[in-house]
């Protein structure tokens, strides 16, 4: 039987031109919608920090789209018939077939989730201290283990890329002027890698072109330089591609993510985003990298054929990997969050456009336009939105952002607010409730003010670090929201 694996547009006779899912729910979890003051307690509780709070607590769980999508019926059932092994496992054996065929690379190495492949490759590469890795965007992980191991990052977007609205395809894209300057200036032995991500996730998941990756790939040939790919969210760069690079309109998913892998020396990737489970790997079909970062692995992760992931897990990644080259099942989550975005821009709310990937992101330095960035814009707004919906975004802004080696407050680019939608997992209705409630805010916007860390952890402070209001501002919020929706959740 032949499967649609293309992604269909459905013409309605009436009405809006909204996304038709291709599949059906079959297994549910039941929500809680809390009142607003048991929302204000826990925001209390968790510092306004919305990774401290518990799904006790939250509706809508935007938080991210690592590790929540929906499973398929074929990767649960796969589950099941996994092999339990410390070596030679048959399910590791199934997860490096789907590699070599999605990914088109030869060697495999299973680590637990996608930081254990930025620690290895760090560890394995950054010799020296002062090393630079040029890169598209940063990533929080990515940037953590290269700075612990003594290296430094450049990043060489091009200026459009920091343009919050505007209508550029592909603004994850290298600038590449600038980069065959910075490998002038530092010198190509002090480059262990060039770093391109999938939809550079810290800029709001947008992509870059084959075109680009091409050029990247030229340069870094001249000067014998290897090129590393995140592809953690490298499917839906790769459907955006389908979408927006003139050059593949008529191409398969399956087409142009060969080409991107092909592009890259080393291949690394979170799987609970690219294969919507747990787990990760690294990849090359180079055997002289394989052979540098084998040891890496039974050090730090377990057994080269399991990596510190459940033998369930391979599986489901297995199965997961050869589901991302279904464009009806990749579509889903752009397709929301196209109608996101666009429905929220309609009411005058400040976001990151053209919609990207992995979620919708509310641009904070706007919305809160009178809160200064040393009160973090993004993490009340984040904070404030939970109050008044019971639905957990993340803030993308400068807490997400380190201290410099002398301790000051580095302030980020974007103060965003993200909102996730992880694949399949959402219906209409529930996007079209945070519509609603962002539209109510951003009206009432002047009522958010700022906050403070009162506990600032060392590393990655944004996961557990505890703030507090600058004033009783979440009170006066709580107040109007009785005020317009009465007594309703
Ligand atoms: C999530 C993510 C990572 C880290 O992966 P984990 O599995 O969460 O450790 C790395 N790079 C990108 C682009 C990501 O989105």
């Amino acid at each position: 039987m032949k499967e649609n694996n293309k992604s269909v547009k459905i013409k309605f006779f009436k009405g809006e031109n909204i996304p038709l899912e291709l599949h059906k729910t079959r297994v549910v979890q039941k929500l809680n919608l809390v009142p607003v003051e048991r929302r204000l307690q826990a925001l209390y509780e968790g510092g306004f920090n919305t990774f401290r709070l518990t799904t006790n607590d939250v509706f809508l769980d935007m938080l991210t789209d690592s590790g929540t999508n929906a499973m398929s019926d074929r990767q649960v059932a796969a589950m099941m018939y996994a092999d339990d092994a410390y070596a030679g496992s048959q399910s590791f054996a199934r997860l490096h077939t789907a590699v070599r065929d999605v990914l088109k690379k030869e060697y495999l190495l299973p680590v637990h989730q996608g930081r254990a492949a930025e620690n290895i490759l760090a560890n394995a590469y950054i010799k020296k201290k002062g090393d630079l890795i040029p890169m598209n965007y940063h990533f929080t992980t990515a940037l953590a283990h290269i700075t612990q191991y003594g290296g430094r990052i450049v990043e060489l977007l091009y200026d459009e890329a920091y343009n919050i609205s505007s209508s550029h395809p592909f603004k994850g894209n290298m600038n590449t002027e600038k980069l065959e300057r910075v490998i002038c200036e530092t010198g190509v032995e002090n480059i262990p890698f060039i770093r391109l991500e999938a939809s550079t996730n810290l800029i709001g998941g947008q992509p870059f072109s084959v075109q680009n990756m091409r050029e990247v790939r030229r340069i870094a040939d001249k000067y014998g330089i290897r090129v590393v790919l995140d592809a953690s969210l490298l499917g839906e760069n790769a459907y955006l591609v389908l979408k927006r690079e003139p050059e593949f309109a008529g191409s398969s998913m399956g087409e142009v993510i060969s080409i991107m892998t092909g592009l890259a020396d080393i291949v690394y990737f979170s799987a609970r985003k690219l294969s919507s489970s747990r787990g990760g790997g690294i990849c090359t079909n180079k055997l002289e990298i394989y052979r540098e970062l084998e040891a890496l692995v039974p050090l730090f992760e377990g057994f080269l054929t399991y990596g510190g992931i459940s033998v369930r897990e391979i599986e489901a990644m297995a199965v997961g990997m050869y589901e991302t080259l279904d464009e009806t099942m990749i579509c889903q989550s752009p397709q929301f969050i196209a109608y996101l975005v666009n429905s929220l821009a309609n009411e005058g709310v400040p976001m990151v456009t053209p919609p990207g990937v992995l979620g919708a992101h509310v641009d904070a330095m706007r919305f809160c336009s009178h809160i200064p960035q040393s009160q973090y814009p993004a993490g009340s707004l984040a904070a404030a939105f939970f109050l008044v919906s019971g639905v957990r975004g993340m803030e993308r802004g400068s807490i997400s952002n380190q201290r410099d080696e002398e301790g000051n407050e580095t302030f980020a680019d974007m103060e965003l607010l993200r909102l996730a939608v992880p694949r399949r997992v959402f219906t209409l209705s529930q996007i079209k409730y945070v519509i609603d409630r962002l539209s109510w805010l951003y009206e009432n916007r002047q009522l958010i003010s700022g906050l403070r860390f009162v506990y600032e952890p060392p590393v990655l402070r944004f996961f557990m670090g505890g703030l507090e209001p600058v004033s009783d501002w979440p009170q006066k919020l709580m107040k109007k929201f009785r005020e317009d929706f009465g007594d309703s959740l």
